[in-house]
């Protein structure tokens, strides 16, 4: 798992067990400025009370000190003074602004980002030098250089061709298994392998099964030619994605029609997600459902639903769809956001089941 993965977890799992408003979300882009919030941020004290508006008032001040630091930067921003949490996350892509308050941080702007921008390791070498990097939401979060510097230069005296044939290839698979130790700690689930000439296929050709199946691209490319090749790796897995949630859609339209291992619409995926049963959430991209949701039973209902039907607590308004994708993460499952008609047909969201 990567770090984002790991943080949309951690937020999935957040929540005021009081169902108080405490946390605050914030999505912002870079040409917004501190000035566009404040209409927003009197609105939301206005409605607060109490603790809630304190809690909001504390926040509101650490958040805007961060963004005077980070002036430039689209971000999304979740943070709650009261249960003394906040995180940021630079984002590589436009947003719609918002700042919500709510019992829960709001993840599926989030969770979106991260399907459409799906991370992946992308790994350049030739025969003694490598180089990895950990790619997340466009950038680079991390990379790791291995070199070595043996059997690249002349031949020494006295040494025949055929020895110093031996001793070079020797050293190539030794550097080779370096770099496959190297990659096995940091590889994501998706790599791109790059490289000049033949080095990079006789690397995969050497690596186990495990590994070499996660190959989803191979780029022929200068050694130093590193802008390029992000920006090339970059639109390939972006590629794959659009793919990707096409081919999901296709897969949960034949699980419907065999009946097999497929929930769609509201209350069956909802039930599923809550089961645990979900393996894969296919939701519409831009499809929204009021309801009500209990932070103390974790129940949620579509429409307007003022009291708890099991304990008569007030609910909380939400976004069922964010709630679904909410239950989805905490499970583990993967989610893939899509525009195709067919899923608007079949009740806005859907998925594929682990069991049934
Ligand atoms: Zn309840």
């Amino acid at each position: 798992m990567n770090d984002l993965s790991e943080l949309i977890r951690e937020l999935s799992e957040m929540y005021d067990a009081d169902s108080r408003d405490t946390y605050i979300t914030l999505y912002i882009n870079k040409d917004k400025n501190v000035k566009c919030l404040e209409k927003r941020e009197r609105a939301c004290k206005s409605l607060l009370s109490g603790e809630e508006q304190k809690n909001f008032t504390n926040t509101m001040e650490e958040i805007k000190e961060f963004l005077n630091k980070n002036a430039g930067d689209t971000l999304a921003i979740f943070a709650s003074r009261i249960h003394n949490f906040f995180k940021t996350v630079s984002l590589p892509t436009k947003v719609n602004n918002s700042l919500i308050v709510d019992s829960s941080p709001y993840i599926r702007p989030l969770a979106r980002i991260q399907d459409e921008w799906e991370s992946f390791t992308l790994i350049l070498l030739n025969s003694h030098y490598a180089k990895i990097f950990s790619v997340s939401l466009g950038s680079v979060d991390r990379e790791k250089n291995l070199s070595s510097n043996i059997m690249n230069k002349h031949r020494k005296g006295g040494m025949s061709q055929a020895r110093f044939q031996r001793l070079r290839k020797g050293a190539i698979h030794a550097f080779f298994s370096e770099v496959e130790g190297a990659l096995e700690k940091i590889a994501d689930k998706q790599i791109v392998l790059a490289g000049p000439g033949q080095a990079k296929l006789q690397f995969q050709d050497m690596l186990s099964k495990h590994l070499a199946e996660r190959i989803v691209e191979i780029i022929d490319i200068d050694i130093d030619d590193e802008q390029q090749l992000l920006k090339e790796s970059v639109r390939l897995i972006s590629k794959r994605e659009e793919q990707k949630s096409h081919d999901a859609v296709q897969q949960l339209k034949s699980e419907i029609l065999k009946d097999g291992l497929a929930a769609y619409g509201l209350d069956d995926t909802l039930q599923a997600v809550k089961n645990g049963q979900v393996e894969l959430l296919i939701v519409e991209k831009d499809y929204k459902l009021k309801g009500g949701l209990c932070e103390h039973c974790q129940i949620v209902r579509a429409g307007h639903v003022k009291n708890c039907p099991m304990c008569g607590r007030p609910t909380s308004e939400v976004d069922v769809i964010e709630e679904i994708i909410e239950f989805a993460e905490r499970t583990d499952a993967d989610i893939e956001f899509t525009d195709d008609e067919e899923i608007s047909n079949l009740g806005h969201i859907g998925a594929i089941l682990r069991f049934k």
